[in-house]
């Protein structure tokens, strides 16, 4: 006996996954060259040289029992420090060491305060579109997952619909600004709407309404505000990730922040905490927390992300493609001629090229292009955009 949604999740892919995996056997026939793999979100850009060496010196400088250690479940006091002095000198935002809770990434941090959240009949609420992986999240954590529908064609967020949603089991809101799929970036002025919708609501329902605010790729925008979410809605728990800002997917290291000024900021940090227990959480990674604790300062460098991403979008637009405007991530969020994403999509597959379609994502109509791609892949896959528009 086993449980069933469990194998469910564990033995159907993610179309991300199927299409990347299509990639590597149709690579290995036709040549690595000849396919046009923009299905997966995996940073071309090296972790910053700063990253290697604090490696190399804490290596040199500390003793091998303490980098090997288990370290505190919240996080290396150090670690914690480095990060909150980083937040209130580029946020002004009152940080403390113990408001934070390092995790492995995102992705554990999303399950923990959902989880943290999940009283009898509590509701979530995404925003379309949404990273797929929220809804497994919330589910399993015992949250109604609902969805906002989008707000087309600039992808900023329907608030009207959403006030409609909000009911007094609603617990909290995910957002996710620079935005996976859509590369859109929430502006203040929307952020500023939605915060006063949400203290409206927590006034009428008696209850706090938490802002889940997912940040991966907080540090990846060309050239617009990225506002701080906690700073204009203090309800605010931030879920961020150096998988993206450092390059760094595949070591597993991010955080928590659970404001002091969020309500019951020290009850819910010590759910996420119990909630991160339950889940097999120990410790994150040892040594990438003391890389953190001297690197918070480094910034990705995104030259090679905004040439690609000015160069797709000013072609793909040129051809007559539509999509929103992408000022963060590293993602186009297109829409699909037909209005028939997965046909697009198997279409293009026929040509090598891979684009993954919008509907795990709540948008169906709309497909994902990741531009973490080489300049040689997009100027070889452009002619193929224009035929198959043509087509
Ligand atoms: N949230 C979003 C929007 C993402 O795109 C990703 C990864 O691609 C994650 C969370 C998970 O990130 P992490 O690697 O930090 O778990």
């Amino acid at each position: 006996m086993y449980n069933q949604k469990a194998y469910h999740l564990g033995s159907n892919r993610s179309c991300i996954r199927e299409l990347f995996e299509y990639g590597c056997r149709r690579a290995e026939i036709v040549g690595r060259e000849n396919v046009y793999d923009y299905s997966l979100g995996n940073p071309s850009v090296p972790a910053p040289r700063e990253v290697d060496e604090t490696i190399r010196r804490i290596l040199e400088d500390t003793d091998s029992v303490q980098i090997h250690g288990y370290t505190s479940a919240v996080g290396d006091l150090s670690a914690r420090k480095a990060i909150s002095d980083d937040l209130n000198r580029r946020y002004n935002a009152g940080v403390k060491p113990e408001n934070l809770f390092i995790t492995c990434g995102a992705a554990p941090g999303l399950t923990a305060v959902f989880r943290a959240l999940a009283v009898e009949n509590a509701e979530i609420l995404a925003v379309a579109p949404f990273f797929p992986e929220y809804r497994p999240f919330a589910e399993a954590a015992g949250l109604i997952f609902k969805v906002v529908p989008p707000d087309e064609p600039d992808f900023q967020i329907q608030l009207t619909e959403l006030e409609k949603m909000l009911n007094p089991n609603t617990a909290a809101i995910i957002l996710n600004s620079p935005n996976n799929p859509s590369g859109v970036v929430y502006t203040r002025k929307t952020l500023e709407a939605l915060a006063e919708l949400l203290r409206k609501k927590e006034q009428e329902f008696g209850h706090p309404i938490y802002l889940v605010s997912d940040e991966p790729y907080r540090e990846l925008s060309y050239g617009v505000e990225v506002p701080f979410l906690p700073c204009i809605y203090p309800n605010t728990v931030v879920c961020y990730s150096y998988s993206k800002s450092l390059s760094l997917p595949g070591e597993r290291i991010g955080y928590v922040y659970v404001p002091e000024t969020a309500a019951d900021s020290k009850a819910l940090y010590a759910a996420v905490a119990g909630s991160a227990r339950i889940a097999g959480h120990v410790c994150a990674p040892s040594m990438w927390q003391k890389v953190i604790a001297r690197c918070t300062h480094l910034r990705p460098d995104l030259e090679a992300y905004d040439r690609n991403r000015r160069r797709l979008y000013d072609a793909l637009t040129s051809y007559g493609y539509e999509m929103a405007k992408p000022d963060g991530a590293f993602y186009l969020f297109i829409k699909a001629p037909g209005a028939d994403a997965a046909a697009f999509s198997e279409k293009a597959k026929k040509k090598d090229l891979l684009v993954v379609p919008g509907d795990d994502f709540g948008c169906p109509g709309y497909f994902r292009i990741c531009y973490c791609v080489t300049p040689e892949m997009i100027e070889k896959s452009l002619p193929i955009f224009e035929e198959l528009l043509k087509e």
